[in-house]
C-alpha cells in the first residue's frame, strides 16, 4: 500500500513537472511569435507614456509589462505626481484609526525592476498632441502611444463655501488630516467650557449618501462612538452626533432598493443621524446649512458628493461629455487623437451593453487597465483588438463593525457575511504582500483592542494643502529626459 501511495504522489510530481515545462514552452513560443509579429509591424517609435499611476494606470502598466517583453523594443514610462499607488477603498479605515496609513501605499517603482520600465515622479501639466509630447512641471515627454488616466476630484457643484470649509477625502494626506480633525475636536470639546462650542465640535457631518459617504460615515461613527468616547470619559457617547446628509430620497443609488433600506435602517440602529432629501446648501467654519434652512452647528463636515475629472481635462484638446469626462470609444481612444487613450475615472468609456458611460469606480478603471494593453498590442501588431466589455462583478458597501450589504451577482448579502467578505475582497485586493499583513494586523488590533487615536503630527503646511516643505528643489529639464537605458540588443530592428 504504501509502495502504491509513493508510486501515486511520484506520478502526480512528475505530472506537474511535465505539465509545467510545456506550459513553459507554449509561453516562450508564444512570446517568440508575439515578438516576430512585432518585428514586422511598422513601428513608428518606441515609448508607450502612461500619466497616472492609479488603479487604471498601473494596472494598463502591469499588463503592458507582461505582454511586452525587454526585447520588444519598446519602453514604457510611467508618471505620476507622486511615488506610490493609493489604495482608495480603504481609506475610511486609514482616516479613523483602523488602519496604518502607510499600509494602504504601494512604491510604484516596486512594480518592476525590468530595463524597459520607468517611473517619472512629476505633474503632468498638458498635452502637446501635435508634436506627440506630455508637458510636465519639469520637462517634457515623447510618447508614440499615449495612456491617460490621471484620475478625478472632488465635485462642490460651484459651492465655494464649502470647498473652502469642508474636509476630502481623496489622498492619504487628507485622511490623516481628516483623522486630526476628528480627534481634535474632541480634544476641545473636553476643554469647552461654552456648551454650543462644545456641540460644535462634537458634530460631525458627512455630505453624500453614495458608497463613499456612506462607508465614511459608517467609520467615522465606529471611531467617535467606538473608540473616542471611550478614551474621553467626561464627554457622554450621547453627545456625539454623527449625520449623514443625502440630496435623494435614499442613499446608495447604485444599489437594489431593498439594501439601501436596510443600509439606512442600520445606520439608524447604530446611532447615524440620516437626512434625505436634504441637501448642504452652505457650510461655513462652524455650521452647515441645508436647503431647507435648518442650521447644523458643526467644525467638521466632509464632503463626498461627487467626483469630477481632474482640473487638468478641460485644458486638454480633446472632446469632453456633459460631466467633462473625456469622450473615448470602446476602444478607449480618445475621439480625434489616433494613439491616446484615456480610462477611468476622466473618460466617458461606453458600456458596450448599453451605450451609456461606465461608473467611476475601481472595479471599471481595473478591467480598463488590463484591456487596453491587450489593444495597444493589437495595434501594434496591425490586429483588430477587441472592443472592451465591463463584466459587473458586483458592489460591497461596509457600514461598520459586523455590519455590511453586498451584491454578488444575484446573490445580496447582509450583516456579518457581507462584512467578512468585504475585509476578506479588500485584504487580497492590496497591493503588496507587506500591505496585506499589515493591514490584516491593524484590523486584528483594532477589532480585539483598540483603534489607533494618535492625532499625527502634520506640518502646518501639509495640514494646509500647501506645498510639501522636505522636497528637494528641481531643476527644470528642457530635454526628453527618457534614460536610453535599454540594452542595445533590446532595440527593434526597424526603429
Ligand atoms: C475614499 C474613496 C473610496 C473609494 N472606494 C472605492 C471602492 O470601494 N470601490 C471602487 O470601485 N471604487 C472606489 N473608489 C473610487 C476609485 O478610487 C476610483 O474610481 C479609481 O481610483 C479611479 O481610478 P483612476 O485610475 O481613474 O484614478 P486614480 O486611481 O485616482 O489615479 C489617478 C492618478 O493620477 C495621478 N495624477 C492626477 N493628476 C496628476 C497630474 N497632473 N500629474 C501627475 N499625476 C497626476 C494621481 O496622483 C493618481 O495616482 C473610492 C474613491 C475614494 C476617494
Amino acid at each position: 500500500v504504501k509502495n502504491r501511495w509513493l508510486f501515486g504522489v511520484g506520478a502526480a510530481l512528475g505530472a506537474v513537472a511535465v505539465g509545467a515545462t510545456v506550459a513553459k514552452s507554449a509561453k516562450r513560443a508564444a512570446l517568440q511569435e508575439r515578438l516576430a509579429r512585432l518585428r514586422e509591424s511598422p513601428v513608428q517609435g518606441r515609448n508607450i507614456v502612461v500619466v497616472g499611476g492609479g488603479f487604471g494606470g498601473i494596472h494598463t502598466v502591469a499588463r503592458l509589462l507582461e505582454l511586452l517583453p525587454p526585447e520588444s523594443g519598446w519602453r514604457i514610462t510611467l508618471v505620476d505626481q507622486r511615488n506610490f499607488f493609493l489604495f482608495t477603498p480603504l481609506l475610511y479605515h486609514a482616516a479613523t484609526g483602523l488602519v496604518d496609513p502607510s499600509h494602504i501605499l504601494f512604491p510604484t517603482r516596486a512594480l518592476s525592476t525590468a530595463p524597459h520600465f520607468f517611473f517619472r515622479e512629476a505633474t503632468v501639466t498638458g498635452v502637446d498632441f501635435e508634436r506627440k509630447a506630455v508637458l510636465l512641471d519639469d520637462g517634457e515627454l515623447p510618447y508614440d502611444y499615449l495612456v491617460m488616466a490621471l484620475g478625478s476630484t472632488t465635485n462642490f457643484f460651484n459651492q465655494d463655501q464649502a470647498l473652502r470649509h469642508s474636509l476630502t477625502l481623496k489622498s492619504s494626506g487628507e485622511a490623516v488630516v481628516l483623522r486630526n480633525r476628528i480627534i481634535d475636536a474632541f480634544e476641545r470639546a473636553d476643554i469647552a467650557t461654552n456648551a454650543e462650542e462644545r456641540k460644535r465640535c462634537l458634530t460631525f457631518a458627512v455630505v453624500g449618501g453614495g458608497a463613499t459617504g456612506v462607508e465614511l460615515v459608517g467609520a467615522i461613527r465606529g471611531l467617535v462612538h467606538g473608540t473616542l468616547a471611550r478614551q474621553y470619559p467626561h464627554i457622554g457617547s450621547h453627545e456625539a452626533r454623527v449625520m449623514l446628509f443625502e440630496n435623494s430620497e435614499r442613499l446608495l443609488g447604485g444599489l437594489p432598493e431593498d439594501l439601501a433600506v436596510h443600509a439606512e435602517n442600520r445606520l439608524r440602529e447604530l446611532g447615524v443621524e440620516l437626512r434625505l432629501k436634504c441637501a448642504a446648501a452652505n457650510v461655513t467654519e462652524t455650521e452647515l446649512t441645508t436647503r431647507t434652512g435648518e442650521v447644523i452647528p458643526t467644525r467638521t463636515v466632509v464632503w463626498a458628493a461627487g467626483v469630477r475629472p481632474v482640473p487638468l481635462t478641460e485644458k486638454l484638446d480633446v472632446p469632453r461629455g456633459r460631466t467633462g469626462r473625456i469622450v473615448v470609444d470602446s476602444f478607449m481612444e480618445i475621439e480625434g487623437r489616433p494613439g491616446c487613450y484615456a480610462l477611468g475615472d476622466m473618460a466617458a468609456c461606453p458600456d458596450v451593453a448599453t451605450g451609456k458611460p461606465l461608473p467611476p469606480n475601481a472595479a471599471v478603471a481595473v478591467r480598463q487597465g488590463k484591456a487596453l494593453a491587450e489593444i495597444i498590442l493589437a495595434r501594434l501588431e496591425n490586429r483588430e483588438p477587441t472592443p472592451f466589455h465591463f463584466d459587473f462583478p458586483g458592489e460591497l458597501v461596509s457600514l461598520g463593525r459586523h455590519e455590511a450589504v453586498a451584491r454578488i451577482g444575484g446573490v445580496k448579502l447582509t450583516g456579518f457575511p457581507a462584512w467578512v467578505m468585504w475585509r476578506s475582497y479588500y485584504l487580497t485586493q492590496l497591493m503588496g504582500f507587506k500591505n496585506q499583513i499589515g493591514v490584516a494586523l491593524d484590523w486584528s488590533f483594532a477589532y480585539f483592542y483598540q483603534r489607533d487615536t494618535v492625532r499625527l503630527d502634520l506640518p502646518p503646511a501639509v495640514a494646509d494643502g500647501g506645498a510639501v516643505v522636505s522636497e528637494v528643489p528641481r531643476e527644470p529639464s528642457p530635454t526628453p529626459p527618457i534614460p536610453s537605458a535599454l540594452p542595445p540588443s533590446a532595440t527593434p530592428a526597424s526603429s
